[in-house]
């Protein structure tokens, strides 16, 4: 039975090993701290968390978070199980003593008879004997990795910065204001003519939008992050303001080839949304990658005629990343399609957090430890956080990536919006009630929420007995 080879003992590595071992395969995990470390890890231990020490809402019923951790946990997960061990006081979110954390990680890993803790870097793709590997080195792969990772996967196939614009709940955007239309009323490779959403600016609107961006508070760059060159066409959309105020008007938000309907003219200024996910449920705002901080953008983006109630799945964003473009380059499993013994896991195939990083982790030890034994691993059900997130990044998560994928695949926090959406929305809570705004929301999260514990609950059982 020859061993499994993971490479990057942060989150998803640790996972992955845990899992593989889990089934009864031999696993040699490949750590490079101490020998070699990123810029961003201070020890030397497995599952370091370089920032935070929150693993996010642990809510289940009402937080799509609390709902992977939930399903995480009935996976015998050991990044939630060590999570759970080390927790400390923190309302209702699940925070943890790193260092404890860390501890109980590297423990449960280095006393496990099956895992083999090795302290070296992989610098290169891994020898040819290694048959089969999980490559789970984060967003701070060392460059020797990475630069052979892109050279098999192609130029511009792995990214080093991601570029987020953010990404708003469909229900949330006010219809009466916003209207359908592709610039030109043209149709692409698979689209309609009418494939954006538009929101419309008047002079003043727009004069008082660009005043609140740039004033708006901005993150900066990290000393190391700073240094990682900028690339072209994705300048921060406060960046452009400050070149000028017309810019953006003759950049993203130029409004030729648009008319509102509702006046019949063209607007002076139009903030264009793109599908996001194949439900329909999730749309990005085109060009709007920003480095302003998450409450201004909540405040600032609501100026937008149509966001005034926006609902973000994600907010903008701009960092140091190595990703992934997944949506092409991984197949349902996680094998890269060019080299199906490489496998994928963790921050670097586009998913983003401690807990999403661990939880394709898991995926990929399942599928890696089912490609030994034989057994049927995968994949979990798309109602599922963990099927949606995983669906996410292998599905292709947009429906004119005729590709496959996309060039504007970027990184994603688990949401709701990214499960399938209930056959019926519900209008009347448990005692019969009418239910409006909010509570409508928090009761349809209810529902999904259910829906994924039932549907995980019976594919486990399925797998029995090969599942715990
Ligand atoms: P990591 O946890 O980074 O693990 C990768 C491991 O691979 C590392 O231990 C590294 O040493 C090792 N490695 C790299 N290259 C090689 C190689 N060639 N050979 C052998 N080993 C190698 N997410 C949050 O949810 N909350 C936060 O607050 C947060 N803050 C972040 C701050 C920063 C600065 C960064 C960069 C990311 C942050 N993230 C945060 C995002 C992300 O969730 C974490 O980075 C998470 O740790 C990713 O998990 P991972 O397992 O994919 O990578």
């Amino acid at each position: 039975n020859s061993p499994i080879h993971v490479i990057g003992g942060g989150l998803a590595g640790s996972e992955a090993a845990w899992q593989i071992a889990h089934q009864g395969v031999p696993v040699i995990l490949h750590e490079m701290r101490p020998v070699r470390t990123t810029d961003a890890h201070k020890t030397d231990g497995l599952a370091e968390l370089v920032c935070s020490n929150s693993f996010r809402s642990d809510d289940w019923e009402t937080n799509a978070v609390g709902l992977l951790h939930e399903e995480m946990r009935r996976m015998n997960s050991l990044i939630l199980a060590a999570g759970d061990r080390q927790k400390l006081p923190a309302g209702g979110a699940l925070a943890v003593d790193r260092d404890a954390f860390s501890a109980d990680v590297t423990a449960r890993l280095s006393e496990h008879p099956l895992v083999t803790i090795v302290r070296s870097e992989v610098a290169g793709l891994p020898p040819a004997d290694w048959d089969n590997v999980v490559v789970a080195t984060g967003p701070l792969t060392s460059p020797a990795l990475s630069e052979a990772v892109r050279a098999r996967t192609g130029e511009g196939e792995l990214a080093f910065f991601d570029a987020i614009a953010p990404v708003i709940h469909l229900d949330s955007i006010d219809q009466t204001i916003v209207w359908r239309q592709s610039r030109y009323d043209k149709a692409g490779p698979g689209g309609t003519g009418a494939d954006y959403l538009n929101c419309p600016m008047s002079k003043d609107e727009y004069e008082a939008f660009i005043d609140a961006m740039l004033a708006g508070e901005k993150t900066v760059f990290k000393e190391w992050e700073a240094s990682t060159p900028y690339f072209d066409g994705c300048l921060p959309v406060e960046v452009m303001a400050e070149r000028g105020r017309d810019t953006l008007r003759f950049g993203p938000m130029k409004p030729v080839g648009l008319t509102d309907p509702r006046t019949g003219r063209r607007p002076y200024a139009v903030v264009q949304l793109r599908q996001d996910n194949a439900h329909g449920t999730l749309w990005n705002m085109v060009g709007f990658q920003t480095k302003l901080k998450h409450g201004e953008q909540v405040r600032v983006f609501r100026m937008i005629p149509g966001l005034q109630d926006a609902d973000f799945a994600r907010l903008g964003g701009l960092h140091r990343n190595t990703f992934l473009n997944s949506p092409k380059l991984l197949d349902g499993g996680l094998r890269l399609k060019a080299e199906p013994r490489l496998r994928f896991a963790g921050q670097i195939t586009g998913v983003e957090g401690y807990v999403e990083s661990a939880a394709i982790g898991l995926l990929a030890g399942r599928f890696a430890a089912a490609d030994r034994t034989g057994r049927d691993a995968g994949p979990p059900p798309a109602t599922t956080a963990l099927g949606a997130l995983l669906a996410h990044i292998t599905g292709g998560h947009l429906l004119d990536g005729s590709d496959g994928g996309s060039s504007s695949f970027q990184p994603m926090n688990i949401n709701y919006g990214l499960l399938p959406p209930l056959d019926e929305a519900p209008t009347t809570d448990a005692d019969g009630r009418k239910l409006k705004g909010k509570a409508r929301g928090a009761e349809k999260k209810r529902l999904m929420s259910r829906r994924a514990l039932a549907d995980l609950g019976q594919w486990i059982a399925a797998r029995e007995p090969a599942e715990t």
